[in-house]
């Protein structure tokens, strides 16, 4: 017994012997209330424990004012409630903490005193014990068996066929899933207050006791339930709406808890729709860091905390830990069970913090294993290597208009040495928006193309592609009219190719005299064959999914393979999630390149957003204005594009030409709209944010982007890309609707930034890795826990991965089993990152 309890029900057992005359304390027993409880509430370690000392503290203020029936009642009651208190944590999870930010939870001052209790029977510490009482909390042994992780969450008690398909819908199936449902954020609930102590707008905990709670209909049919709660120091009114189950939960005399943000209604504090739970239950939803979970319809937050919290208080104890201790340790990090009980239900900010480390390291070791062993395969099958024709490459470069900037010299070179090896090139080219991939490319495919083999360069939309199928074409030109034996005719397939031309397409490509072939996912269709595919190269690549990049390469025997990306990501991050790739980075905008001025805007500013739009084509420039995003279909967004584009030249530039692109659009329509905003016909371009606005308009200045806070940072600064691209001085403009406070931040990062680089680090801060990379399209690993910004915790990562393969690359050891089964499991899909 720890000794504010044990002190209060000494008090409480000579007010008993007196006879409840309440002189036992000085100034009376209620006293206590301002004495013994402030005290003892920081000598108690848990919340349940502070719970109690408040709860005594509003009833002993009562205890003046009881007859002696009542107090004898109420004093049986208090000694009932400290006997039975629940007691504080085992010893064992502090000896457990391994990190050093953990030292926090040494033990705690009452339980140090508890050595030192006079009173304590110190003889039975020494009495011989057997084993099953030393340790009564001791938990399930962890055996190896994870079986019934993997088991249906229908296995759940109360989790039924509607509720499983909700969770579906949140990628949980079975009861794994749950464990690796991760808070979004968490709510602090620990400040526990006396209502007196309120004040507007905290959020606070308070424990009350029911007076009232009563439900009425209101005349708009809404359930209105009300529920006046006392502690004594002063009443609080709390109301929630459409819950009639409340007024049983909450009955008259029920001491509960209450967590939320403190409003105000009619000049009165009042708590509204805050989280609530009786007290002498464990505490998930009030009182502690209480785990906010990512929802779907028909999911509310206190049921996933709840079915979360089962799942955990179950399987953390059961949890065997793939990490080897020696490893695990060596790394000062958390063993699983602890990690996953303290990422869901954390006892402070540093143990939800050293818990997040712990998964986060797991997430980047598994994708860093999966990552070495698909080098490992690529490496053992050999390529072909070209013969490079140096003085060719020489005197294509020469021929440009312009000079190659240093980065664009170094990655080719780069790429050209990678071409001449046997071992297949497995290269990711990273560069901003505008920094000039396509020529590098271009120039890899001219050097592979002169040693007679075929290229194959695969965009994500039509437009891109034939965006490249145009510019390609035009740098060839000059070019080739000087070199008449490098004459390779550009290829274009895309879905809109008519079938007619089709077939001559195919023909071409399958008899091999299609050395450069330009298209979209038309490539990897069944029909297309080509003769001796040696080089792929795949745009934007984070576009394509793991299945269509793997076709395209299958369309070769083991070619070489450039994929380029215009999301930079730090260094250290690509080397991890793309470290079977090598890595080749496009730091370096070509010169004179524009800072583009981006400005966020609110609704209210649209209409000036208009006339600026309008000074500019005053001034003979152009025009782009993205619709918002519309969720459901290509269909519905096509159509609320086609409705702004009329309402813009009927309502707003009815004097000016508009153009408008959408997703439904066909190939040929498409391109002849861009052609027109290309060459000057077209004032603004209207399109929606399916169709990439791939093109290159150097006249055009301002990018308007409607809806603003719906798209990620990354695509944002995609759009940017399109204005500055010539001589004048651009603008980009971004509007957006109902904006909430985390969507305004990513907006003014935008607009602070034009970094590519710092962007998408904010956006993987922000929104999470999932939506950055886009993980279910492109076939990345999902990660939850791991932060772009985790440098030191990626390259910890990464040493350890390299470390584990070096001396068991298959992981076949016996303590390394776990973990192959994990990284198997974390990489469930055929993953190529290519
Ligand atoms: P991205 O990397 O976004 O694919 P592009 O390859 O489309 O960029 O290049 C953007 C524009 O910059 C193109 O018009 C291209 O011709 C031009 N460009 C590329 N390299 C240079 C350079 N070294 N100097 C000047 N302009 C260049
Ligand atoms: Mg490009």
């Amino acid at each position: 017994m720890s000794s504010p309890f044990e002190n209060l029900s000494n008090m409480l057992n000579q007010e008993e012997q007196r006879g409840y005359d309440n002189k036992t304390v000085m100034g009376g027993l209620e006293r206590l209330a301002d004495t013994w409880a402030p005290k003892a509430v920081t000598e108690v370690s848990t919340t349940e424990e502070r719970l109690l000392i408040e709860g005594f503290a509003g009833q002993v203020r009562r205890y003046p004012s009881m007859g002696a029936e009542g107090r004898a009642r109420l004093i049986e009651e208090m000694l009932a409630k400290i006997k039975d208190r629940p007691t504080p944590p085992p010893a064992k999870q502090e000896s457990r903490v391994t990190s050093p930010d953990q030292s926090a939870t040494a033990p705690t001052k009452s339980e140090v005193r508890q050595e030192h209790q006079p009173g304590a029977p110190v003889a039975t510490a020494r009495k011989p014990v057997p084993p099953a009482t030393v340790r009564p909390t001791q938990p399930p042994k962890p055996s190896s068996d994870i079986s019934g992780l993997e088991s249906s969450v229908t296995r759940m008690s109360g989790i039924k066929g509607a509720y499983a398909q909700r969770l579906s819908r949140l990628g949980v199936e079975t009861v794994g899933d749950l464990l690796i449902l991760y808070p979004r954020r968490y709510l602090d609930y620990r400040a526990l207050k006396t209502i007196n102590q309120l004040e507007y707008g905290e959020e606070v905990t308070i424990l009350g006791t029911v007076w009232e709670c009563q439900m009425r209909d209101t005349h708009r049919g809404l359930k209105v339930i009300n529920c006046t709660l006392s502690d004594q120091t002063a009443t609080i009114q709390a109301t929630w709406f459409n819950q009639p189950w409340l007024v049983n939960r909450l009955k008259p005399g029920a001491h509960v808890v209450i967590s939320g943000r403190v409003d105000q209604y009619l000049g009165r504090l009042v708590f509204q729709s805050p989280e609530w739970e009786l007290v002498d239950k464990k505490q998930i939803h009030t009182g502690r860091l209480v785990p906010v979970y990512p929802l779907t319809e028909g999911i509310s937050q206190k049921w996933l905390r709840h079915v979360i919290s089962e799942a955990v208080d179950y399987w953390s104890p059961r949890l065997p830990d793939h990490l080897p201790t020696g490893r695990r340790e060596r790394l000062g990090l958390l063993p699983l069970d602890e990690a996953t009980r303290q990422i869901h239900f954390p006892d402070s900010p540093q143990s939800m913090e050293s818990a997040r480390r712990r998964l986060a390291f797991d997430e980047l070791l598994f994708i860093q294993l999966g990552v070495l062993r698909q080098r490992r395969r690529w490496r053992s099958v050999p390529g072909r290597p070209v013969q490079v024709d140096q003085a060719l490459l020489r005197s294509f470069i020469s021929s440009l208009p312009f000079a190659l900037t240093k980065a664009q010299h170094k990655v080719l070179n780069e790429i050209v040495e990678d071409l001449g090896h046997p071992v297949p090139m497995n290269r990711l080219l990273q560069g901003d928006v505008g920094s000039g991939k396509t020529i590098v490319a271009l120039a890899a495919m001219l050097v592979a193309a002169a040693d007679g083999g075929q290229c194959a360069i695969m965009a994500p939309t039509e437009i891109l592609a034939e965006q490249h199928y145009r510019s390609i074409g035009g740098m060839l030109d000059g070019f080739q009219d000087a070199h008449p034996g490098t004459h390779f005719p550009v290829h274009l397939l895309t879905g809109s190719v008519p079938a007619s031309q089709r077939d001559a397409i195919y023909s071409e490509i399958a008899s091999g005299r299609a050395k450069l072939v330009i298209g979209t996912h038309a490539l990897i269709q069944e029909t297309v064959d080509f003769h001796d595919l040696r080089l792929v190269i795949i745009d934007e690549q984070h576009r394509f999914g793991v299945q269509q990049r793997t076709a395209l390469r299958g369309k070769g025997y083991n070619p070489h393979v450039l994929v380029m990306s215009a999301t930079p990501i730090p260094r250290s991050l690509a080397l991890t999630l793309y470290g079977d790739l090598d890595l080749s980075i496009l730091d370096e905008m070509p010169p004179g390149r524009q800072e583009i001025s981006t400005r966020l805007m609110s609704p209210p500013e649209r209409e000036r957003a208009y006339s600026f739009i309008r000074s500019q084509i005053e001034q003979g420039r152009q025009a782009f204005i993205i619709c918002p995003l519309v969720e459901e279909s290509e269909k519905i967004e096509a159509k609320s594009a086609v409705e702004e584009h009329g309402r813009l030249a009927k309502e707003i530039f009815p004097d000016l030409n508009l153009g408008l692109v959408h997703g439904r659009m066909k190939g040929e329509e498409k391109d002849a709209v861009m052609t027109r905003f290309r060459d000057g016909e077209l004032h603004i371009l209207v399109s929606t944010a399916v169709v990439e606005v791939g093109i290159d308009v150097p006249n055009a200045t301002i990018m308007l982007v409607e809806g603003a806070n719906r798209f990620g940072l990354a695509q944002l600064h995609q759009f940017r890309g399109r204005v500055g691209r010539g001589e004048h001085q651009s603008y980009c403009l971004l509007l957006a609707d109902a904006t909430t406070p985390e969507a305004e931040t990513r907006l003014r990062v935008i607009s602070e930034t034009n970094d590519g680089f710092k962007l998408a680090e904010e956006d993987l801060r922000l929104r999470g890795p999932g939506e950055f990379f886009g993980t279910r399209q492109s076939g990345l690993p999902d990660i939850r826990l791991a932060r772009l910004s985790d440098i030191n915790l990626l390259e910890a990562a990464r040493a350890e991965a390299k470390d584990l393969f070096d001396e068991d690359p298959d992981l076949n050891q016996p303590e390394h089993r776990l973990l192959a089964q994990k990284t198997g499991k974390f990489w469930r899909r055929p993953v190529d990152l290519s």
